[in-house]
């Protein structure tokens, strides 16, 4: 089996008792049949409290005041002072790690929800790379795989990757490139014409391709008030999404409020000190587009849709962008990397922790014409 991995991976260590704002409140944790099986004959006293703060139904860790029942006052985990690690669930041992599996293939990646991994992500300026090991391990069959196509998915996205990180090129262009590449290889994909996609790829390799996108994208850039516009209703179709954190929609009301009440020209004037005066704004943005193209892109060999996974990781790194340039307003126009890090967290958390709000953000941006790429155009180019 190939393992395919960021190369900060191995950064990571959670710190635990000494974490901002700790994995194991604010969302229910599920617990798989095994470990309920374990849990069911741990004896004594502690085995009795373990029954007791299970909810058998629901399958999860009953909850006390939105925190787990095995959280302690010190912010450590009760099952893992008396039991150890290895009685951890599945999801308490893995996290932040996440697991995308295909065939003989997995790929892990850590997850933007814990405040250590944001500040890894967000913390280096340097570009990220990604590692392949094999592991001894039984061949997977998978029924129905279609490998033809997550070959070409793979190709794509190292191409993606690669063109988000050249940073010979300004954000805006290399944002607006891969999404215009991802439409062009949707099209391929709904067509059957998946062999045509190497072709692609080398289109969009040549740099007379490149300058030629670019003049096009050029036609984009300062479109005020249409812009702020199609910003502010993209921000309201967070208004759909379920409510992890009780806290969020009010910050995102705030947000709105903050950067479109005040018309176009003003929003125009502050989003040029923002981007001159936020540390390493580009390679921000850069950061984030790599870390949901990586973490979801492959996914399109289950639903053959590479476009709306494309879009995703547009429109998550635009509100991302709006909420930090909201915040820097709102601090006195200061934005420290701690800030950053804590709005990339929550904001993860409130999307990839729900699946409902996943597969609603999906829906939207594959159906709805306000998620055009006309429309992503005019608000990515500032
Ligand atoms: S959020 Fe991350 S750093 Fe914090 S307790 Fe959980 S795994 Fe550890």
């Amino acid at each position: 089996m190939q393992i395919t991995y960021p190369d900060y991976y191995k950064k990571f260590s959670c710190t635990a008792d000494k974490c901002i704002d700790t994995c194991c409140a604010g969302w229910g944790i599920g617990i798989d049949n095994n470990t309920l099986y374990r849990y069911s004959r741990v004896k004594g006293t502690f085995g009795n409290r373990l029954r007791q703060e299970i909810d058998w139904q629901d399958k999860s860790f009953r909850q006390h005041g939105k925190r787990c029942a095995f959280l302690n006052n010190q912010n450590l985990c009760d099952i893992y002072t008396n039991l150890g690690e290895e009685a951890f669930c599945t999801t308490c041992r893995r996290y932040p790690r996440h697991i995308e599996e295909f065939e003989n293939i997995r790929e892990i990646s850590l997850s933007m929800s814990c405040p250590e991994v944001a500040q890894i992500i967000l913390g280096s300026s340097e570009k990220i790379t990604f590692i392949d090991k094999e592991k001894e391990s039984p061949e997977e069959t998978y029924e129905e795989f279609d490998f033809f196509l997550f070959d070409k998915l793979m190709d794509a996205r190292s191409f993606l990757l690669e063109l988000l990180q050249n940073r010979a090129y300004s954000i805006e262009y290399r944002i607006g490139i891969a999404l215009g590449f991802t439409h062009d290889m949707q099209r391929r994909i709904r067509n059957q014409e998946i062999f045509e996609i190497d072709e692609l790829i080398e289109k969009y390799q040549a740099p007379h391709n490149t300058q030629r996108l670019m003049k096009r994208l050029e036609g984009y850039w300062n479109k005020g008030k249409e812009k702020i516009l199609l910003m502010d209703e993209m921000m309201e179709a967070w208004n759909r999404m379920e409510v992890l954190n009780a806290k969020f929609p009010k910050k995102v009301r705030e947000a709105r409020r903050t950067l479109y009440e005040r018309g176009n020209i003003w929003y125009q004037s502050q989003f040029q000190l923002f981007r001159e005066h936020i540390l390493n704004y580009p390679i921000l943005l850069e950061k984030l587009m790599v870390y949901f193209v990586f973490t979801y892109f492959g996914g399109a060999v289950y639903d053959e849709d590479a476009y709306s996974k494309m879009k995703m990781a547009v429109l998550s790194t635009l509100y991302l962008r709006e909420w930090m340039m909201a915040h820097w307003i709102k601090n006195g126009k200061q934005l420290t990397l701690p800030q950053m890090v804590e709005i990339c967290y929550q904001y993860s958390r409130e999307l990839e922790h729900s699946d409902f709000n996943l597969n609603t953000m999906e829906k939207m941006l594959a159906k709805e014409s306000l998620f055009s790429m006309k429309n992503f155009f005019t608000v990515i180019m500032n």
